[in-house]
Parts: C-alpha cells; sequence; structure tokens
C-alpha cells in the first residue's frame, strides 16, 4: 500500500512538472535595427560584428527583464534605450541629420494589453525619446506629442534633454554633407562599400510571461528630410502596434510608404480577420502590396505563442531573437 502511494506521488509530481513545461507561457523577445541593400561581400565584417555585438547586448537586456518575470514594456524599453544610447543606429545617439542639419527624433511604443500607446515626433534634445513616449502614454491623456511640446512635457516627467550637439555622430554628418552637396531628397545611411545602405531605425517586440505583447519602434527618420517631415515609426497602426490578440509589430523602411499602407495594422488585420498566421500575415504585407507600391524596408514581430517572424523586401535586414533557451540569435543578410 505504502509502495503505491510512492509511487502515486511521484507520478503526481511528474505530472505536474510536465503539466507545468507545456502549459508555461513562452517568452520572446525579437528586435531589428534597419533594413537596407546589405549584401555580405560590400559589408566589411569588422562593421557587421559591431552590429551582431550591439544586438545581442539589447537583447539580453530585455530577456534579463522577461526572465524574472517582467513585462514586455519594460523589456522593450530597455532594449530600445541601449539602442538610442548606442552611435551605431540612427535612434537618440547617432540619429541622421535633417536637411536643416539638426537632428529630429520619432519615436512610439504599445501596450498589446490594454491597447494604450505613447508616441512623439520631431524632438530635438530628449536624449531617450522612446522613454518619453512611455511617459506619453503612462501619464497624459494623449498618444503623441511633437515638438517642444513633447520636450516640456518630457522634462515636466523628469526625462533627460540633452543639447542637441549629443546627437552628433561623425558617420551621420559625413553622410548629410554628401547627401546634402548632391541634393539628394531623403534617404537610408549608407555603409560599406558599393552604396551599401540601410534604415537604421531600431525597434523591439515581447511576449512576457504574463501573455502580454508590447512593441516599440525608435529613429531619427531619413537623411535630408525636410519641414518636419515625421515618418512611420512614431505613426500607431504604420510603424508600431501591439494587440494581444493578434501581434506585435516594429518597422523599418522607408516611412511614407508604410504610412499609406498602414503596415503594421495591416499585418494584424490579416491574421484577426482572416486567420492568417503572422508569417504569412506579414510576407503579404511586406513582400507583395509594400512592395508592388515601391515601398522598401521590413517588420520584426511577434504572436501570442510567442513565434518570432521577420519579412523584409530589401538585401538585408539587422535582426535579432532569443526565446526560452536564451541563446541569441542574431542575422543581418537573406
Ligand atoms: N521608417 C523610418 C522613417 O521613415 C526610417 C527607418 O526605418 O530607418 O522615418
Amino acid at each position: 500500500m505504502k509502495r503505491i502511494f510512492r509511487v502515486t506521488s511521484t507520478s503526481l509530481y511528474l505530472y505536474f512538472v510536465a503539466v507545468v513545461f507545456t502549459h508555461a507561457q513562452p517568452v520572446a523577445l525579437v528586435i531589428h535595427d534597419g533594413a537596407g541593400n546589405i549584401e555580405k561581400q560590400y559589408f566589411p565584417d569588422t562593421i557587421a560584428q559591431q552590429y551582431r555585438q550591439k544586438l545581442e547586448e539589447a537583447l539580453l537586456a530585455g530577456y534579463d527583464i522577461l526572465q524574472r518575470g517582467g513585462t514586455s514594456m519594460d523589456a522593450i524599453h530597455a532594449a530600445i534605450v541601449l539602442m538610442e544610447d548606442s552611435p551605431l543606429f540612427n535612434a537618440g545617439k547617432g540619429a541622421v541629420f535633417t536637411h536643416a542639419g539638426t537632428n529630429e527624433m520619432d519615436a512610439a511604443l504599445m501596450d498589446g494589453a490594454t491597447l494604450k500607446a505613447g508616441a512623439v515626433a520631431g524632438v530635438k534634445h530628449i536624449k531617450n525619446p522612446i522613454s518619453a513616449a512611455r511617459a506619453v502614454m503612462d501619464h497624459s491623456p494623449h498618444v503623441m506629442l511633437t515638438g517642444k511640446g513633447a520636450e516640456e512635457f518630457a522634462q515636466q516627467r523628469g526625462i533627460l534633454l540633452v543639447d542637441s550637439s549629443y546627437f552628433y555622430t561623425e558617420k551621420s554628418y559625413r553622410h548629410w554633407k554628401k547627401a546634402n552637396m548632391d541634393g539628394r531628397r531623403e534617404e537610408g545611411i549608407y555603409l560599406g562599400r558599393n552604396n551599401q545602405y540601410k534604415f537604421g531605425t531600431v525597434g523591439a517586440v515581447a511576449l512576457d510571461i504574463h501573455g502580454n505583447i508590447a512593441a516599440g519602434t525608435s529613429t531619427g527618420g531619413m537623411t535630408n528630410k525636410r519641414y518636419g517631415r515625421v515618418g512611420d515609426s512614431p505613426i500607431i497602426g504604420a510603424g508600431t502596434y501591439a494587440n494581444n490578440s493578434t501581434c506585435g509589430i516594429s518597422a523599418t523602411g522607408h516611412g511614407e510608404y508604410f504610412i499609406r499602407s498602414v503596415v503594421a495594422y495591416d499585418i494584424s488585420a490579416l491574421m484577426e480577420y482572416k486567420g492568417l498566421d503572422i508569417q504569412s500575415a506579414a510576407d503579404r504585407v511586406i513582400k507583395q502590396k509594400l512592395k508592388e507600391r515601391g515601398g522598401e524596408g521590413g517588420v520584426i514581430g511577434l504572436d501570442k505563442q510567442g513565434n518570432v517572424m521577420f519579412s523584409f523586401n530589401t538585401k538585408g535586414m539587422f535582426r535579432a531573437y532569443i526565446k526560452e533557451d536564451q541563446i541569441p540569435r542574431v542575422f543581418i543578410y537573406e
């Protein structure tokens, strides 16, 4: 009798372990720092390595939060702040120059559980625009604040403002000078040889242990942009979107096309109304609809099961993800 009881309690224990493991809520984090015309033979390995390292660092910063039971919002925020602080990316430090020689940044994030969102656009002094976007979501009745008003609000919320010289990087400046001299319109950043260019926007999407999805995007926009131009990144439904019942999306590419195609929401809508899985929905929008309209770029995303999605119609996209196995996986080329 005693023996039977022991066997039964062991099996019960094993049963519970199995239940916990098979029903454990997946957690995942996926990030990007831009799509573009990037080919291995023209892109120096040393530069690629710098990008890989920073992406890994950002992944681990966000994943650490998820692993400790933190929220997807905290995870994407941490990953994006880290990328904004790096001069490698076109967001925060390293933002591209406008036609007027300034740096004007846009950022947004969205909470898939509540469908609350926050965004800032055209800000010139906020060190971490994504933090300001989060403050708009958490501490104002609004979704998007722009320019001076956004900066005043950020300052009131104790968010760090810096002198505009903080955003200067030699790379962005040189690129802007050249674009300006050649009289070129808005464009991505040129890197490597043979006109290798990329859109250097950064973004992150996470799924946490509570089953909540959050997405965020931060950018300096496009080099040589004029007249207070705002791209897709801070536009909810275009460059950024999250909804627990479908997916979270962050985009990078030629913003005007992404706005007109309402890219991020279109992917979510294809999942919601047509029952498409996240990869098919994204490929339909990026590789068909957007491409046919002449729009270049890509998206990253996650669904509520933690399925990771990348889709781009350019030659490459800097992207990375991490899941429960805790191995950061970084990709650049197709
Ligand atoms: N989508 C951004 C914009 O148009 C640019 C980028 O992805 O780098 O502002």
